[in-house]
């Protein structure tokens, strides 16, 4: 690891700002910044692009087209390759379900669909129902039933897109209604990054609240932080970082006595929460059963076992949903109008969602849950009891821990060295494992106990390992400047997609 970085996070924040600003400016430094950042995303290159040299890379169309069964063959090789890790549940969250008979359902429902676009509905109208009932369905799961209002929402292409929409619905309400100009969301610090970038996207200011000791959003310093320009507050079900809950109940009715709206995060458990319930694990009332929930954003690309690329985000009534829809009747382009950011949009993905749902039933997810919640809390009961580890928090099936003993960071390489592929979270410090039903399968709770056990035993002999991840999430988690560090991401972002000159 470089030096710079290292010094850097040893000065207090307000003079490491500081200094973050001369750096930028002074060229020399710059410079020496550049250089460092360079060798440390040439040192991730490799691990990046695994087949510069083994595949041909194309930097331009080849001149005649490939024929198509060696296309095929080559992919199949790579998927074969790729499979192993996340099949053996070796993998935090990334695949929910991941049985092979559901894998080939899935896969023929899109084959038969894949020429559909929801744009053109009068093509499709096939997919206009799959969608109207893929939201009806999980409307109803999330509490429409028990509220007056009609709970309304769209298919969209994932949770960051069903993030963005909501708030972007929210900030054009409260120009038209209220003459805001710069709309104010007020987060907890673990809602997910979605509502950042929704904010920058938006231009809308983006107050994060610190959370409270067990991780759940403080509604004291949430209710502090709402002023004239506030449009709606976030709440999580569960978060990503740490799996808890969010006190939604006190959440909503702060936000009804306030009269802004409340969007709950239920990503990544709309699908899961609501059989939690019924199971007898302890959760809060979370979704439209209480009037202050005024939107929701649930990935049926989660835990909702479908393919990539589906989310449903749902709002309290139809006059807040239509905010979202874009309709434009003077384009030479023909009357135009879509009720998301895309245009054409795979309506394959919104069908393999629907056969996803239609196919699992009420029983099937409940059954998914059962499993999921149990494998989840043998794992925390099993970690609470490793004497150098420490589980975050209360949670259900999100397992984030630490250690007082140990760098965590070194436990997170040590168990990539041992082929998983865990979260690194920050601020503070710790990992987490996403359950899903790959790890409910048999062996795999206790094998990657096991391979935790090891690993902090591997540390405690031999903590200071060179390489991994330890160094950049050390850097990001203890340099107090965001600037530099978020200048890091983006050179990695450029590697991605850097194709190999051919020789
Ligand atoms: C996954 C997730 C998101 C973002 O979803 P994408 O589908 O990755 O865009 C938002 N919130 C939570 C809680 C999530 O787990």
């Amino acid at each position: 690891m470089s030096r710079l970085p290292g010094l850097l996070s040893k000065l207090p924040p307000s003079v490491a700002h500081f200094v973050e600003g001369v750096l930028q400016r002074v060229p020399a430094l710059r410079h020496q910044l550049d250089r460092q950042y360079d060798a440390l995303v040439t040192d991730l290159d490799a691990a990046l692009h695994p087949y510069r040299g083994r595949l041909p890379a194309y930097t331009r169309l080849p001149a005649q087209g490939r024929d198509r069964a060696d296309i095929l063959a080559e992919m199949a090789t790579l998927q074969q390759e790729e499979q192993t890790r996340w099949r053996a549940g070796y993998v935090s969250g990334a695949v929910y379900h991941g049985d092979s008979e559901h894998i080939d359902f899935l896969n023929r429902v899109y084959a038969l669909n894949s020429q559909s676009n929801p744009l053109h509905f009068d093509l499709w109208p096939s997919t206009v129902k799959y969608e109207a009932e893929i939201v009806a369905m999980t409307a109803h799961l999330l509490g429409a039933a028990n509220t007056p209002d009609a709970i309304v929402g769209t298919v969209t292409s994932g949770g960051t897109e069903s993030i963005l929409l909501a708030m972007r619905s929210y900030r054009d309400r409260g120009r038209r209604e209220r003459g805001i100009t710069r709309a104010r969301i007020v987060a907890p610090t673990t809602a997910h990054a979605a509502f950042d970038k929704a904010a920058q996207s938006f231009d809308m200011e983006l107050v994060r609240v610190a959370v409270d000791a067990d991780y759940r959003a403080d509604v004291e310093d949430m209710a502090a932080a709402i002023d004239r320009n506030t449009v709606a507050l976030v709440g999580s079900a569960p978060s990503f970082p740490h799996g808890v809950v969010d006190p939604i109940p006190a959440l909503a009715e702060l936000a009804q006595t306030k009269g802004i709206g409340l969007h709950v995060d239920a990503c990544l458990g709309g699908f899961v929460l609501p059989f939690a319930r019924e199971l007898g694990y302890d959760a809060p009332d979370f979704d439209f059963r209480l009037p202050g929930v005024t939107s929701m954003s649930a990935d049926t690309h989660k835990y909702g076992y479908a393919a990539k690329g589906t989310s449903v985000v749902l709002y309290r009534g139809e006059a807040l949903r239509r905010n979202q829809y874009y309709a434009v009747a003077n384009w030479p382009g023909g009357l135009y109008f879509s009720p998301t950011l895309a245009g054409s949009r795979p309506g394959a993905l919104s069908a393999a969602c629907w056969a996803a749902m239609v196919s699992m039933g009420e029983s099937g997810y409940r059954a998914a849950a059962a499993s999921i919640l149990a494998t989840a809390q043998y794992i925390r009961r099993t970690i609470e009891r490793m004497p150098d580890l420490v589980v975050l928090g209360d949670p259900l099936f999100v397992i984030a821990f630490t250690s007082r003993t140990l760098d965590i960071y070194r436990v997170l390489d040590a168990m990539t060295a041992r082929g998983w592929s865990l979260n690194g979270l920050h601020r503070p410090a710790a990992i987490h494992l996403c359950v899903t039903l790959r790890h409910t399968e048999p062996g795999v709770a206790q094998r990657f106990l096991d391979d935790l056990a090891e690993a902090v035993a591997t540390v405690k002999v031999q903590p200071a390992a060179k390489g991994g991840m330890a160094p950049v999430y050390g850097m990001a988690a203890t340099l107090p400047m965001h600037g530099l560090v978020e200048e890091l991401l983006k050179r990695i972002v450029d590697a991605l997609y850097r194709v190999e000159q051919p020789q």
